[in-house]
């Protein structure tokens, strides 16, 4: 591991201020390779970028937020998948999650156990796609927020999309979303004290996110492809998380894990200096993704092993607020 000269630094999670061991880690998304200061904190394990990159939105590409319309075939096999997902059999959707396994936003919400009409607020929701499907499952009160939406929007359904940071957001909701968003917030109390002030009482907060520490970090080191520097600002550990939330109040009500092969194939592919966004990448063939080769297979075998024994690199946390 390259390592670069440690400073005595605050993690933003734990907030143990020490000399944590950095590191250097690279754009490998877009295969740019500039490099980034990262460390990784001595007491909880979380890791941490040192400084905001000043260019950040350089690093997120223009096609992050568009929202096309499905074609109809697609919004079928979509809505199908969201509906098995949610719980509810279906041969499509069933077929879809053998190729995709199952759709997590979705489970989250499922696994949350909120009713139809209940208020959720989905924090970072990109150009909607997950409240676009909740949509269709007949939820009545969503909500996404975005501060790089190009403007308030509403979904097909009628859901609204605020182009806002959590702060600018008003209103309660009986659960509040964080759906691979909280790891790209430089400071995540800031962001979890504001989930919080817009709870109902016995509201819940879920947070989907990468776990620090865990086997393909330990295997892969910088090259751990959740890694995705620069645009994951802050990766908690599980005992980090758990610290941070219990600062806030929040009791941990649920927690299960969620990798799929990615975590493997990704990683192999950043070690050998292949982008996600290569010609060369597995992500690139849809041939090899509806075929997968015996060594994918093996990936996923593995994945779901990890995630039974809680060690695999990403987690749903649903919690829920004391007050
Ligand atoms: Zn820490």
């Amino acid at each position: 591991m390259q390592t670069s000269t440690a400073v005595v630094t605050k993690c933003r999670i734990c907030l143990a201020v020490a000399r944590h061991k950095g590191f250097k880690a690279r754009e490998m998304m877009f295969g740019l390779k500039d490099q980034f200061d990262y460390f990784e904190c001595e007491s909880c394990g979380s890791i941490l970028i040192y400084e905001m990159p000043p260019d950040l939105a350089r690093y997120y590409g223009s096609g992050y937020y568009s929202f096309k319309k499905d074609r109809p075939w697609l919004a079928y096999a979509k809505h199908a998948w969201a509906e098995y997902s949610y719980g509810k059999m279906n041969i499509t959707g069933r077929l879809v999650a053998s190729v995709l396994g199952v759709h997590q936003g979705v489970r989250a919400v499922a696994k949350a156990k909120v009713t139809k009409d209940s208020t959720i607020l989905d924090v970072g929701c990109g150009s909607g796609e997950l409240i676009a499907l909740l949509d269709h499952l007949g939820f009545e009160n969503l909500t996404g927020s975005d501060p790089f939406l190009s403007s308030d929007k509403e979904t097909e359904g009628g859901s609204r999309l605020l182009k806002r940071q959590i702060q600018e957001v008003s209103g309660t909701y009986d659960l509040v979303m964080f759906n691979h968003s909280l790891e790209h917030i430089f400071d995540p109390h800031t962001e979890i004290a504001h989930a919080k002030l817009l709870l109902n009482a016995g509201g819940k907060i879920s947070v989907r996110i990468p776990i620090a520490g865990n086997y393909a970090w330990r295997t892969y080191g910088p090259d751990w492809v959740a890694l995705d520097a620069p645009r994951h600002l802050c990766i908690p550990s599980r005992a980090g998380l758990l610290l941070c939330a219990t600062a806030h109040d929040l009791k941990l009500e649920q927690i299960y894990y969620e990798s799929d092969e990615f975590m493997f194939w990704g990683s192999e592919q950043y070690k050998a200096d292949i982008p996600l966004s290569s010609a060369a990448s597995y992500s690139s063939s849809l041939l090899k993704r509806l075929l997968p080769s015996s060594r994918i297979r093996s990936y996923r075998r593995l994945a779901n092993k990890l995630n039974l024994s809680e060690d695999s690199d990403a987690a749903c946390v649903i919690f829920t607020s004391r007050t």
